[in-house]
């Protein structure tokens, strides 16, 4: 990273990360080898889920929950507005329809009251949803038990988008653990809380899901006799028994995530740190910092502000060298939900949001000098 432009997000790669890949590159596996069942485990144990998968990224990781829960043509799944359009594309990719519910104007996640108040119309013009995916916005936790009696009230399942939250706890439960939800998907793509390069997984606590996404990663083959149609030919036959993807991680990522694993507490720390400095620098100023529910310990995975002339201050800020970014696009204003049927005015919440919302560099190596820099230009760009 250069001295002078500070991006709003940016991996930690220590020399043991380092070494660990070098290792998988000496050994005899570089895909489909031990390094990735070692990973999962030890991610599972880490969220406290009993199953794990792991795969290429978390869009592919979001397709195959929605698969393994049976979303298909004539369902309709709901997420949030306000999030990557991975989390609604996944729905599509099935041949179901999407809709959305707008976010809260404090936490900006899945409005849980509206949520009830949609799920209540739903029902009446009996068209519920099979599949909800709440985003843990920003690594903040959404509103799980809120969730989870709606969820017991009309029978839907439950994907957590949770490419933000590596790490993050709601409630005593640990994010992933599926307390609340069916499954739940992790991103670690450079700029989330740990990193494999590209990678993604899935958790959940029901073998029979985890064993249809194992299946759907890899081309829908198995080699075990057992979930065969018919007896094997011989010690070499594998049977396709349905149609899968290659969704598979390598050995090389794998051992990056494993080792990366040991480093999250100490990042949310320093996310913390990072975040209760900015509050501070910001207190009693023009801009609205973001909101940390009670009862949850966010990932931080962004530090999203509020400004008035966001416009201006976004182009300033970006000619002094700070990468502010704008998180999120509400995605129903994206041409291609447009042409489904979508239009701006829809989520006015989500759209609010957008219009005043700027991410500030947040990640665990920013140093205080650099954030400093960040604050001073961040006062300027704003007063
Ligand atoms: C990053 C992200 C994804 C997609 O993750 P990939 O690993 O890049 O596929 C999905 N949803 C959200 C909310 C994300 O931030």
């Amino acid at each position: 990273m250069t001295d002078t432009y500070i991006p709003y997000g940016r991996q930690v790669i220590s020399d043991a990360d380092i070494a660990a890949v070098a290792d998988v590159l000496r050994s005899d596996f570089l895909t489909q080898g031990p390094a990735i069942p070692a990973f999962e485990a030890a991610f599972a144990t880490r969220v406290g889920a009993s199953q794990a998968v792991a795969v290429c990224n978390a869009t592919a990781a979001l397709h195959i929950a929605c698969l393994a829960l049976g979303v298909g043509p004539g369902d309709v799944v709901w997420t949030s507005p306000n999030s990557f359009v991975a989390s609604a594309n996944c729905a599509i990719y099935c041949g179901a329809d999407v809709d959305f519910v707008d976010v809260q104007p404090d936490t900006y996640n899945m409005d849980m009251n509206q949520l009830a108040e949609r799920l209540r119309q739903a029902e009446l013009a009996g068209k519920l949803p099979k599949v909800v995916i709440p985003v843990h916005f920003a690594g903040q936790p959404c509103d799980m038990s809120a969730l989870d009696a709606l969820r017991q009230q009309y029978g839907f399942r439950v994907i957590e988008d949770a490419s933000h939250a590596v790490g993050a706890t709601y409630k005593n439960s640990s994010i992933g653990d599926c307390t609340f939800s069916d499954i739940a998907v992790f991103s670690f793509h450079p700029v989330k809380i740990i990193t494999t390069g590209e990678g993604g997984m899935a958790l959940t606590q029901d073998l029979e899901l985890a064993g249809r996404m194992r299946l759907l990663r890899s081309h829908g083959i198995t080699r075990d006799a057992d979930s065969m149609v018919s007896p094997p030919d011989g010690p070499w036959y594998y049977q396709q028994v349905e149609l899968g993807f290659n969704y598979r991680i390598t050995d090389l990522q794998a051992a990056l995530g494993t080792s990366q694993l040991a480093m999250i507490d100490r990042w949310l720390d320093r996310r913390h740190e990072i975040a209760r400095r900015y509050d501070t620098a910001f207190d009693g100023e023009n801009l609205t910092t973001p909101v940390q529910s009670s009862g949850v310990r966010s990932a931080l995975h962004l530090y999203p502000i509020q400004v008035e002339n966001r416009d201006v201050a976004f182009a300033s800020l970006r000619a002094a060298g700070i990468g502010v970014n704008v998180h999120y696009i509400p995605i129903h204003t994206q041409p291609f939900y447009r042409a489904r049927g979508f239009a701006p005015g829809m989520f006015p919440e989500s759209e609010a949001y957008y219009a005043r919302a700027m991410s500030l560099p947040m990640f665990a190596s920013l140093t205080n000098e650099q954030q400093d820099r960040v604050c001073e230009e961040v006062l300027k760009a704003i007063r």
